[in-house]
This record gives C-alpha cells, structure tokens and sequence, in this order.
C-alpha cells in the first residue's frame, strides 16, 4: 500500500515526510483492518514531522483522524463486521489496569499509546485500530466532515469540559463567557459546541478568513490576542502552540476564572505577574488526550448540534503539501486527504 512515514524529523519545508509503498498492516486478535476513506490533518502531525515531539516509532506514519471501512478483523474481535464504518483516534491502547484507567481518566494512563505516533496512523490506504478503542460513526456525518471531529473536535471538547463552563447553568443576569485564542481545527469546533451551550463566545486570533469564519459561526466578537477583548472571560482555552499567550489569556479572566490549555505542546510560558495573572484564584489547567467516553459524548453532540467542520481537501498523495499549508495557515477550519 502507499504510505507517508516521518524519516529524519526537521522543518516541514525540508521534507521530512515521505510518501513509501510498504506492507498492508495485518491486524492484532483484537485489531480491526480499515481501509482509509478520510484522515484529518492535524497539528500534532506536524509536531511528529517537526520533532517538537520526540520520536516514538522510527518511520511512523501519522494520522489520527481516521475515517475508514472495516475490510478485515482478528480472530478474537466481536461486534465488528466487515463494511462497519468506524473511526481511528488519537487514543490507541492503555492497560486497563492501571489506577487512572480504573479511576476514570484513561487518558492519564502512564501505559498509553498514540495512533500516529506509537503506531502507525491513517495517512496511507489502510490501518489497524484496536476494535475497542474505534468509535462508531453516526450515518448523519459524511467521510469528510466526520475526520476532523476525531481529534480537532474531541480536543475541543474535552479542553470546554476542563474549563468547568459545561458544570451548571448560568445565572439569569451574567451569561458564560469564553475567550478562544487562536481559531484552527479544534477551536472552530469548540466555539460551535459552546455557542450551541448558550455560552458566549469571543475569539482572539490573528489572520482575517479565522476572523471571518467566527463571525459567520456566531462569535460575540472578535480581535487580536494581544488586545484584551470587550468583557472580561469567565474561561478561556489556548489552541495555539505559544506560551507567550498564557499570561495574556490569565489577564483576560475574571475573578475565579479557568484557562484551560488544549495544545499537547506549548513553547516555554514567561514568567507572570501574580497580582494580575494569577490572584483572585484564576487557574491554569492543561488538557491531556481523552478518554474514550469524552469521544462518544461528543461525536453525539456534534450531531446533535449540527456542528461542520470547514474542511479542505487533498489528496493522499499531497501530504506534505497539506501540513505546510497547516503550518504556513493557508487555511481555515481543517484539512483532510482523501484516497488518491
Ligand atoms: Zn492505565
Ligand atoms: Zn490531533
């Protein structure tokens, strides 16, 4: 089959990625065989490709935002038939046995393993998934716009749900209020999943089309992540890679507010102002992965709320392309290869 593997990992533009014909995978007992119909681009790929993340699996191939049909199954895998269509996420195998794992937040299991980086991923004709950790996909969402759900929107999620604006209600004279900084995949999911909520929704972001797209999905305003923006946020969720917008954001809460921090990579945080970036009990949480119960309640979510993604296509063969792009922000929402 063809396939793109991370060779020596460098700056995208120096061609770290490599489209190679290699075996088919085979399937574990316990593994599905998929043949990939859609795979999302995202931004922790690039970080596999770059080296921002080390190397887990030499000559990996990324992707995790797999949307494919099962065309194989182990020997021991029950409720899958071939045909099924299923989706590959981030999350691939934990223990099980674990204390976190048993406690609830699998997505903390020091045993974990990653599609696309301990494994091979979906940026090929066909992958493997553990048959437990594929999550069905509801008919209402086509190959495309269910791709970028897998990672972009189950992240968006899972970073609203650690902001604790999903806890409760509002009180009648004071809606919530949500800061986004930076507009890509996953924040342009997020801020449809919130606005859907009732919460209130401003963006920060540089570039005039993520400008354009928040406007167009409902955004109370939107501005320069320097600035500070016109009210002050109860929560606000960082998707950009740069710790410089950490003590921004921090100063942009309110009393009691949360900043909840969605990139599984940040470069280093400055140092910050107590008084103003950190008293009045604001906290600074981070977002690790997911557990696959977040992924199921919002892929019932998203259909529920009609929440699209704005997708971009290109073909498998263009790889490369799409994550300079990726990089160089040619696009809004996301990208997604679809097969040759
Ligand atoms: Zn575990
Ligand atoms: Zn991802």
């Amino acid at each position: 089959m063809r396939a793109w593997v991370v060779g020596e990992p460098g700056p995208i533009d120096a061609g770290p990625v490599e489209l190679v014909d290699k075996p088919m995978p085979a399937p574990a007992p316990d593994e599905l065989l998929v043949r990939v119909r859609a795979c999302g681009v995202c931004r922790t790929d690039l970080h596999v490709a770059e080296g921002d993340l080390p190397v887990h699996r030499p000559s990996v191939t990324p992707g995790h935002e797999v949307v494919g049909e099962v065309v194989g199954t182990g020997s021991l895998v029950v409720g899958f038939s071939l045909g099924d269509r299923v989706g590959i996420a981030w999350l691939h195998r934990t223990d099980g046995t674990c204390r976190y794992c048993r406690g609830g937040a699998e997505n903390l299991c020091p045993h974990s393993t990653y599609t696309g980086w301990d494994v091979d991923g979906g940026y090929a004709e066909f992958a493997t998934v553990v048959a437990d950790y594929a999550y069905r996909l509801p008919d209402a969402l086509d190959d495309v716009a269910a791709a970028p759900l897998l990672c972009a929107g189950i992240i968006g999620y899972r970073a609203l749900k650690r902001t604790s604006l999903l806890d409760g209600p509002a009180p009648a004279d004071h809606p919530k209020r949500l800061g986004l900084y930076g507009f890509g995949g996953s924040a342009h999911l997020c801020a449809q999943l919130a606005i859907a909520l009732g919460i209130e929704v401003h963006v920060l972001t540089r570039g005039e089309q993520s400008r354009r797209l928040a406007l167009d999905l409902g955004a109370a305003s939107v501005g320069d992540a320097r600035d500070a923006p016109p009210v002050a946020l109860d929560a606000a969720i960082t998707f950009a890679p740069v710790g410089d917008l950490v003590p921004i954001a921090m100063r942009a809460l309110d009393r009691g507010g949360v900043l909840s921090i969605a990139g599984i990579h940040l470069s280093d945080i400055p140092p910050m102002d107590y008084e103003h970036e950190l008293f009045y009990e604001k906290e600074i949480r981070s977002v690790t992965a997911n557990t696959r119960a977040d992924g199921r309640e919002f892929l019932e979510l998203a259909v529920r709320h009609g929440i699209r993604a704005t997708t971009h296509r290109y073909r498998l063969c263009e790889a490369d392309r799409a994550l300079r792009d990726l990089k160089a922000g040619r696009f809004d929402g996301a990208a997604v290869l679809v097969p040759d």
